[in-house]
């Protein structure tokens, strides 16, 4: 019996009717052939991002000079951070900035997090969390004697709700997830486990880095505290482009980061003796920018807020759908497994699959001109950026795989 799938002129038909399609012509185009499936590791580079930098090396910077900081480079990580808020995150301006790596803002949220909460020794987190999350936690729980408490939640469903509630308590200082679990895609229920969080009087403290430009966020309707990601992955910002630190605006006059710099003191440029933290979100900035890679964030932002999230979500899951379809009729005969949620309001922006010989699969594919992302042991991952990722492109990969597992396995 065969299992009936889509075709590829089912997958041109998509392409034809797709609304984002004419999106994927302004961004640079790839090697001819090439088919990205990684675009959740690094986004595709916006076209305009070629002139926005030409244009800030020889005019502000090559002409206005040091004026230019002062014209219009000192606002842009507030400003690119409340287009973020705006368009990605669902926070009000003001609770946003673009400053650092996500490593280094998770650093300085959670450090600035936990004496909040004086009389509470314990910081929850994932096991299966981003690892330099961990790491940083680990740190941080060391440089304050903490427990941290690394939670075996399930990977396919991500930490629900109630999983949560059974490990947090009155000792919680902070609960630290990622709304989108970067092996499975798994989505988590920010606002569940905010109200969980709340009840037990801990705060929140969310990673949102495959989240930011593939699913709807809202960090103010949902309660969320504190929230950090980057910007080079669908956001399309660019490598090591800075990333972005959300604080609820009510903690933000309570919380003291530590890393004190003069980028968040309140007087910056009286230059006073000892640190005074700044009021609001700038004291959550701690020094100059990397200006060039800041203003290229804004090119990805604007670009993907044209067609807006919502409508980025809608291809989204078409795409992961498309491939969910045809993994049931080419890949699970061949002993490939889903290796995330197959529903899909609960599944990210890519697709994971597992098997022994996943390996030599990416490189099998690699030299077939697709490139997915390899995650040892046995893991792929087929990140399909909405924004750049057509539906013929999908199915193209996904023929390839089979071709390839029915050789090898
Ligand atoms: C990509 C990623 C990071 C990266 O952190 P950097 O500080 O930019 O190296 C952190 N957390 C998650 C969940 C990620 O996917």
């Amino acid at each position: 019996m065969t299992v009936h799938h889509p075709t590829l002129d089912d997958a041109r038909r998509l392409d034809a009717e797709d609304p984002l399609a004419p999106l994927r012509d302004r961004f640079v185009p790839t090697l001819p052939g090439r088919i990205y499936l990684d675009g959740h590791s690094l986004g595709r580079p916006p076209a305009a991002a070629q002139d926005t930098a030409r244009a800030l090396i020889t005019t502000e910077w090559a002409h206005d000079l040091v004026n230019s900081w002062f014209s219009r480079w000192m606002r842009l990580q507030h400003d690119i951070g409340d287009l973020l808020g705006r368009h990605f995150l669902g926070a009000a301006p003001g609770q946003v900035v673009v400053t650092d790596s996500t490593g280094v803002n998770l650093y300085k949220l959670a450090r600035a997090a936990v004496p909040a909460r004086p009389e509470r020794r314990l910081i929850v987190c994932d096991r299966g969390i981003f690892p330099t999350d961990r790491y940083i936690l680990e740190g941080v729980a060391a440089e304050r004697g903490l427990e941290l408490r690394l939670v075996a939640f399930d990977e396919i469903t991500g930490p629900t709700p109630d999983a949560v509630a059974r490990v947090v308590d009155e000792r919680t200082a902070l609960v630290c997830l990622s709304h989108v679990d970067y092996r499975s895609g798994a989505i988590a229920d920010m606002a569940a486990i905010n109200a969980v969080a709340r009840s037990a009087g801990a705060l929140t403290l969310w990673d949102l880095c495959h989240s930011a430009g593939a699913v709807p966020v809202e960090l103010d309707a949902c309660g969320a505290d504190l929230a950090v990601g980057c910007t080079y992955k669908y956001l399309s910002g660019g490598p090591g482009a800075p990333a972005f630190a959300y604080v609820r605006r009510p903690l933000q006059d309570r919380l003291t980061q530590p890393i004190w710099g003069w980028f968040g003191h309140r007087d910056q440029f009286a230059m006073p003796q000892g640190y005074d933290p700044a009021p609001g979100i700038r004291r959550f900035l701690v020094g100059t920018p990397p200006v060039l890679s800041l203003a290229l964030v804004e090119d990805g932002c604007r670009l993907l807020a044209e067609p807006g999230i919502a409508a980025l979500r809608a291809k989204s899951q078409a795409l992961t759908g498309l491939l969910i379809e045809l993994y049931d009729a080419w890949l699970a005969p061949l002993g490939v497994r889903l290796a995330g949620p197959r529903e899909a309001a609960l599944r990210g922006g890519h697709v994971a699959f597992a098997h022994p010989a996943a390996e030599r699969f990416g490189k099998a594919l690699e030299a077939e001109e697709v490139i997915v992302d390899v995650r040892p042991p046995d893991r792929l991952r087929f990140g399909l950026a909405p924004a750049t990722t057509s539906f013929t492109e999908v199915w193209t990969a996904a023929d390839r795989f089979r071709g390839i597992a029915a050789q090898m396995s």
